[in-house]
């Protein structure tokens, strides 16, 4: 059997490696270029490759088609395969087979790095074998290959959903939905919930779907479509005899006849949203039978991720927090909605169809000053210009840094939560809060 991998990253190789051990003949091919160690993976392995061309005659006779997630199907090769018949899938169908690993999916337009690392971090701590992966750190595929987790948390986007085929979580979450990544669905919001809900097309009465229960694009698919899983809802408004909540500043949680509580004051994530997180995430520990006593000694632990809400430093009593990874605008309106004083919000960059309007409460109530960081930055001006105070355009994070400090006095925070993508001025949002963490070290 010859497996096609299109796309030699890290899902890629993972996939190649984890194809060759069990007997496939595998080509990998990336459009671009394949980063050096990865190429030396495939030496070592025994791997053929290709960069910076897909030779159709070395991709179209194969048995199989591995595509990574960021390759659209409008693309030339990828219509060309489909005109053929052969078979395309995602690396987490082509991999969870080779696995007896209990998985839990985790998908959702915001929170979904966050939720994964926070469940792991739980799983560990009950001292359980978990892997970490999916668009995290090593790839499932890769993990799988080498064999060595009783248990995997995985963080699946959209895109590796639609190359799913059979693929189940026994356990399922989704943390929420808005629009995100609408030119990859026909510009067709119900085509991007019906992607995430493809989590759970192949669970059964045996498996779980956690979900969060405020949120109304998940509340109107479940109330028109059906999944055989057993619901988990979570909610910040609502109580439920299985599910979880809040209720009187304490998060409890029912499920099989079970209940665990906790002080909301001790969990270390901040946030109604992190709320949120933590509810998803102690859903799944629950399920998964890990002790009350570990469940409320990781919540009160867990130091969050890295380029969200991340608190930066404390300068002359003025707080800075980098949340570069707030790409769209709900990621940022539960960053300005966590604020607790007055606030110098540092936003923009490419905008993807962003509806200001709903920040717009939040930003009267919270916000004293706009510094605005994007090329184009006409629609932040147009929509909050008369609302604020204070509003600047800068060019570069170091301008943007200084600038905040001018304009705070003592007991402000500075919040980086751009609302946009970061790829006018930076190279990644990792990028864009390194240079922000930088900038502000400097002060
Ligand atoms: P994802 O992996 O889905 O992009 P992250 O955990 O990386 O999610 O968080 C992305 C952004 O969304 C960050 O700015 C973070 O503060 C914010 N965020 C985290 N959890 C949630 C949530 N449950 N709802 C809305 N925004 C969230």
């Amino acid at each position: 059997m010859r497996l096609v991998i299109l796309g030699g990253g890290e899902s890629g190789v993972g996939t190649a490696i984890l194809g060759k051990k069990k007997g496939y003949e595998v080509f990998v091919s990336d459009f671009g270029k394949i980063k050096g160690n990865y190429k030396e993976v495939l030496l070592i392995n025994g791997i053929e490759w290709e960069e910076e061309m897909h030779t159709e005659n070395l991709i179209l006779n194969a048995d199989l088609v591995m595509k990574s997630p960021g390759i659209p199907d409008k693309s030339p090769i990828v219509k060309k395969l489909k005109e053929k018949g052969i078979p395309i899938m995602s690396e987490i169908e082509f991999a969870a087979p080779y696995t007896n690993a209990t998985i839990i999916g985790i998908t959702g337009s915001n929170g979904k790095t966050t939720t994964t690392m926070l469940t792991h971090h739980l799983l560990k701590s009950a001292g359980l074998n978990a892997g970490l992966g999916g668009n995290i750190g090593k790839s499932f595929a890769w993990q799988v290959a080498d064999n060595k987790y009783d248990s995997y948390v995985l963080e699946l986007s959209s895109f590796q959903l639609d190359g799913i085929k059979d693929f189940k979580p026994h356990i399922a979450i989704i943390t929420n939905i808005s629009p995100d990544h609408l030119d990859r669905y026909d510009y067709k919001y119900e085509n991007y919930i019906d992607s995430k809900f493809r989590i759970t097309m192949n669970q059964t009465e045996d498996d779980y779907l956690i979900y969060d229960a405020d949120d109304e694009a998940i509340n109107q698919w479940l109330s028109t479509h059906k999944t055989k899983a057993k619901l988990i809802p979570f909610s910040l408004t609502k109580i439920f005899s299985e599910g979880a909540y809040i209720k009187d500043n304490k998060m409890e949680i029912k499920i099989s006849q079970e209940e665990f509580t906790m002080n909301t004051e001790y969990i270390a994530l901040e946030g109604k949203h992190n709320m949120k997180n933590a509810m998803a995430a102690s859903s799944v520990a629950k399920l998964m039978q890990i002790r009350k006593a570990t469940i409320r000694e990781s919540l009160s632990d867990f130091q969050g991720v890295e380029h969200r809400l991340e608190k930066v430093l404390k300068i002359q009593n003025v707080q800075y927090i980098n949340d570069s990874k707030a790409t769209n605008v709900n990621a940022s309106f539960y960053a300005l909605d966590s604020m607790n004083t007055p606030t110098v919000w540092i936003v923009g960059g490419v905008d993807k169809g962003n509806d200001y309007n709903e920040l717009m409460a939040l930003v009267r109530e919270k916000v004293k000053a706009i510094i605005c960081l994007g090329v184009d930055n006409k629609k932040i001006i147009d929509v909050f210009g008369n609302v604020v105070d204070i509003m600047v355009e800068v060019d570069n994070m170091n301008d943007a840094v200084k600038m905040a400090q001018r304009l705070t006095e003592k007991g402000d925070t500075v919040l980086l939560s751009p609302a946009c993508a970061s790829f006018d001025l930076f190279e990644s949002y990792e990028d864009r809060g390194n240079q922000f963490k930088q900038a502000v070290k400097h002060l």
